[in-house]
């Protein structure tokens, strides 16, 4: 029998431990994993050295999104999944965001559409509810059943922009998304603590970019982490609270599991290797995002909570703006807000986590596909390094060094934030279902071959 693929001396790192093997991949499937593989295959790769894991799953990205009139993200599905592909990410989960009154069925097939034609790997959205009433519930239903929608994402922040649900919203929301076994994803921040904080500096003021992080402050999160949170518990609903920035924030989570509260957590690489500080550079502007970077202090919390298991997964929030939209003024408000991040993820939780001991390999496995796969519904296709998991594999090359820069990342993005800085450890092949999609740090793929993915909308994160 001839195979697809086969990767010989493997030592593959699996949530649970690592070990050696070869693999077997046919039809886009791991077929066979064992100490050796006899079969011929059309190609062979040879992984010794290597460390070997199954694809990375960024569940918050948002490619070709609009900002207001007239600016979008710098990049489209097709340069934001070749990122993805060259730093190990096999699967993105984007947004669908339609404007209050639209439907939610029609904005859900226009992303669909544009998306289908760009991706080069796989991909799902989660769906962003804005409004709470009998069309939403009508509309989700069908997304549901008919589209594998298997989560939605909440605001309570951002009335302005027309996202915030209220209180009430909420709770109905997510006492639907119980009944239905859906995930929601919350971005958490007390508004009413934004709006007053960013007019308090504004009276004296202080709008200036430096003082970004006040207007925003660690509080405000951690009021919606336990509202969001204490609801949830209410509801039963299974909950992900995304981008989460704080110390404080961190531990309010922590409160509210002990709760029982089936509560999950996201951060993201800059708040993990960034801090405040850099706001008061000349290019501050450049590292607007919402929440902001918060305290040294906060990102050592947050390595805690991803060796601690108190965080379940990292994602990008990928939404870089070009520097001329992030510095044409140092107002804070005028700013928008957004950075890249899909192709840094695995290289950074490599260089920054495994190399210098903060995390161990199988955390990094988990926290971004093990993890993922099941809070996402993608287990057990995506998230495993196993037999009749879509053969999503990465190559790392653990001695290789890199420096970051805008001209080794892939992003359309004409800077990088984090521009510089070495890192030890990067992936040198990305294979997704069986095909080679990037290779020593260039995409090889073509737009398009990236596969929509129905999601389950049941249980699969019971520990
Ligand atoms: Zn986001």
């Amino acid at each position: 029998m001839t195979l697809d693929v086969v990767l010989r001396n493997c030592r593959v790192a699996d949530p649970f431990g690592t070990f050696e093997c070869d693999i077997g991949v046919d039809g886009g499937k791991i077929v066979s994993v064992s100490r050796t593989i006899d079969s011929q295959a059309d190609l062979v790769i040879d992984a010794s050295g290597m460390v070997v894991i199954p694809g990375a799953i960024d569940g918050h990205v948002h490619f070709e999104m609009a900002y207001g009139s007239g600016i979008s993200t710098a990049d489209d599905f097709d340069s934001g999944s070749a990122a993805a592909s060259c730093g190990g990410v096999t699967t993105f989960i984007d947004f669908v965001t339609p404007e209050r009154g639209a439907s939610l069925l029609d904005a859900f097939e226009e992303r669909l559409r544009v998306a289908s034609r760009k991706a080069r790997v796989d991909f799902g959205f989660h769906v962003c509810v804005v409004e709470w009433g009998p069309r939403t519930m009508a509309e989700l239903q069908r997304l549901v059943d008919e589209r594998g929608v298997g989560s939605i994402k909440v605001f309570t922040a951002y009335s302005k922009r027309g996202l915030m649900l209220d209180d009430g919203s909420l709770l109905q929301g997510l006492g639907w998304a119980s009944d239905k076994g859906v995930l929601t994803l919350c971005h958490c921040e007390n508004e009413w603590i934004v709006l007053r904080e960013t007019e308090r500096l504004a009276d004296a003021g202080n709008v200036d970019v430096s003082r970004y992080e006040e207007s925003r402050p660690d509080v405000s999160e951690a009021e919606a982490v336990l509202r969001v949170g204490y609801l949830s518990s209410v509801t039963g609903a299974k909950t992900l609270v995304v981008h989460l920035s704080s110390k404080k924030g961190l531990e309010t989570a922590a409160t509210v599991r002990r709760m029982k509260a089936r509560l999950h957590v996201e951060t993201c690489p800059h708040y993990l290797l960034l801090s405040k500080v850099v706001y008061e550079r000349p290019d501050g502007g450049l590292y607007v995002m919402a929440p902001p970077l918060r305290s040294k202090d906060d990102c050592e919390a947050l390595w805690s909570g991803l060796s601690k298991g108190e965080i379940d997964v990292v994602g990008s929030d990928h939404a870089p703006y070009s520097s001329a939209h992030k510095l044409r003024s140092r107002d804070f408000r005028e700013i928008p807000g957004g950075v890249q991040g899909t192709e840094v993820i695995v290289p950074l939780l490599f260089s920054e986590g495994v190399k210098k001991g903060r995390i161990t390999l199988e955390q990094l496995v988990r926290l971004t596909s093990y993890n993922p796969a099941r809070i996402y519904g993608l287990y057990p296709s995506k998230g495993r390094i196993a037999v009749g998991a879509d053969a999503d594999i990465v190559l790392i090359n653990p001695d290789l060094r890199v420096r970051l820069g805008r001209d080794v990342l892939h992003s359309r993005l004409d800077f990088s934030i984090y521009e510089g800085l070495d890192v030890t450890g990067y992936p040198v092949l990305t294979l997704s279902r069986g095909e080679v999609v990037a290779q020593d740090g260039e995409p090889t793929s073509k737009p398009g071959r990236g596969k929509y993915l129905h999601r389950s909308s049941g249980h699969q994160d019971s520990t």
